[in-house]
């Protein structure tokens, strides 16, 4: 058995197919016309443009148009006039081969983003080995393995999947994806998630145990993968493929039913998105609205910040997508781990405690806050647009935030700008702080999100990222759930909507628990709703709210976690 990382769920069952790439011998030769070098790196350069451009087409019919937004990436490098300058000025400078340039260049980009202490800039080196490789088997006339072609029944393994290869799969036929690198982030888990295909990553030296032909079998839930499994093993591995695709089908009946209680407690049933291409999904699996848009997704992955106008658009899109649903816009949330390289900030000694969202917002509001709540402000006359603030530890930081909007307000007025005059501002409770005084934040914001992934890291000080101290990160810690109770009670009391947008919320262990407190709204991956929906419309929250009272009644999170199994089976 190997363990791998959990990438996209689902039971792949085939024969393993070992996609590797050709390994490329590139030395430095000299030439001696310089100027005819370039052209042939210059036909090269259009060549792999043009296969780019007919790969992202592909990719916006066949799966979507957030999938071919990273081929249109790699098409952005490639345009690059800096880039390809310095491989041009190399060849001429030096007097060198085109394919040796490209080494150079493209290998100095890919060390400078790996080196950088953020997954999403160690994708891009990932993008750019991909792009060196393709530009360079151009030149040499190596072609590249046929992805599209492979038979029925396989189970892609290979050392890692450049975006260009995952993007050619045909989910017809590849019933699986086994890598020994990359991430559940990277931009090949996330097209193997669009494409709805089971993958396990990060199974460390896989390749020195499977060879083509094997048969393979892996869990992309749990991140489980078997070669050459016994009969019954493979017999149960069938038995779990069948189940998932049984439940995956009848869990569509859930299209277009109400998500209420056995005893008619309706809450909304929400999604969390990144971009306005997600709403696609969200819509696809009925969900009630956007109860998280993480902003910052529009300013990553890009060279400088968008404007407020492409902002505005984005935020639109996304509001007359959902045709009057609710669509809750948290601002600007960088800091902590998520960086953006153009900004200019200085990194934190403790990031999560540091310069980070609200705070770093309130200090920049000419070039940052302005802008985006200018934006959001403007698209909340095209739909049912809310106002998050991320990170609040005290109340001046949500009344400076709101004296702002204010301000902003009566300019749009003074300009004859539309806007919702009634737009709701709300907060996160994600602090220890904000969950303790929620009292208080409920008199001033008009709804409460509850962000677990941060309240469970600040209220256990344990660093969400830290592998040597995950055990101590659990949401069913009692004192998590605890200040969990507290804020629900105090928004119920205070007669605000409170909902839920950490991973929590999609929790089968923990959705009982949070029917029973009385969140009115639960936001999580579009692809987790008609799950939950199923599960909230079995529960009655009289039953809940017994079991609920047990649960608190536990002192430590193996405890509680064991019960709720207990319960849920
Ligand atoms: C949270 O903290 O629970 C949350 C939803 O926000 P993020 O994961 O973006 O910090
Ligand atoms: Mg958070």
């Amino acid at each position: 058995m190997f363990q791998g990382t959990n990438a996209s769920s689902g039971i792949g069952i085939g024969k393993a197919v070992i996609v590797e790439e050709v390994n490329l011998v590139i030395k430095r030769e000299t030439v001696a016309d310089a100027a005819a070098e370039v052209a042939r790196f210059k036909g090269a350069l259009d060549r792999t443009m043009k296969e780019t451009e007919e790969m992202a087409a592909d990719l916006a019919t066949r799966v979507g148009e957030k999938e071919a937004e990273i081929m249109n990436g790699h098409l952005m490098l490639l345009m690059d006039p800096m880039l390809t300058g310095e491989v041009e000025n190399l060849i001429s400078g030096e007097q060198i081969c085109g394919e040796y340039a490209i080494e150079q260049v493209f290998n100095m980009y890919a060390n400078v983003f790996a080196s950088m202490d953020d997954e999403l800039m160690q994708q891009r080196a990932t993008d750019m080995r991909d792009l060196k490789t393709r530009l360079q088997k151009v030149m040499m006339g190596v072609a590249s393995v046929n992805i599209a072609t492979l038979p029925a029944g396989t189970i892609l393994v290979a050392k890692d999947l450049t975006p260009s290869m995952t993007a050619g799969i045909n989910p017809q036929n590849v019933m699986g994806i086994v890598t020994e690198l990359g991430g559940k982030t990277s931009h090949s888990a996330i097209l193997a998630r669009a494409l709805e295909i089971p993958a396990v990553v990060a199974v460390t030296g896989f390749m020195e145990h499977v060879k083509n032909g094997d048969d393979v079998v892996l869990d992309g839930s749990t991140g489980v993968v078997y070669v050459n499994p016994d009969p019954a093993l493979a017999a149960e591995y069938q038995g779990k493929r069948e189940a998932f695709l049984k439940e995956k089908k009848e869990l569509e009946q859930y299209i277009g039913k109400p998500t209420i209680t056995r005893d008619g407690v309706s809450v909304e049933l929400v999604a969390n998105i990144g971009k306005p291409e997600d709403v696609d999904k969200v819509l696809q699996y009925d969900g009630e609205g956007v109860g998280l848009f993480r902003t910052e997704f529009l300013f990553m992955d890009r060279d400088c910040m968008p404007t407020e106008d492409e902002q505005f658009e984005a935020y639109k899109t996304v509001a007359e997508k959902l045709n009057g649903k609710p669509v809750i816009i948290r601002t600007l949330d960088i800091g902590g781990d998520k960086e953006i390289p153009y900004m200019g900030l200085t990194k934190d000694e403790n990031p999560f405690l540091g310069y980070r969202a609200i705070r770093l917002c309130l200090d920049r509001k000419d070039d940052i806050y302005r802008p985006q709540l200018r934006a959001l402000l403007r698209a909340s006359a095209y739909g049912n647009i809310k106002i998050m603030i991320p990170m609040v530890t005290c109340l001046d930081e949500l009344r400076e935030a709101k004296a702002l909007i204010e301000e902003i307000k009566a300019e749009l007025t003074e300009k004859g700008i539309a806007f919702n005059k009634e737009i709701q501002v709300g907060i996160m409770v994600e602090t220890a702080a904000a969950s303790l005084m929620a009292d208080v934040f409920a008199k001033e914001a008009d709804f409460f999100s509850i962000g677990t992934n941060d309240l469970t890291q600040y209220t256990m000080s344990v660093d969400r990222g830290n592998e040597k101290i995950s055990y101590l990160y659990s949401t069913f810690n009692p004192a998590v759930l605890r200040s969990i109770r507290h804020v629900i009670t105090c928004a119920r009391e205070a007669g605000i909507m409170v909902g839920m947008c950490g991973e929590a919320a999609s929790d089968p262990l923990m959705i009982p628990l949070l029917l029973a407190f009385g969140l009115n709204e639960f936001s999580m991956s579009a692809s987790a709703i008609l799950r939950s929906r199923k599960m909230i419309t079995e529960y009655s929250t009289e039953t809940l709210k017994d079991v609920a009272e047990r649960a608190m009644m536990f002192t430590t999170a193996k405890e509680v976690e064991e019960y709720m199994k207990a319960f849920v089976g």
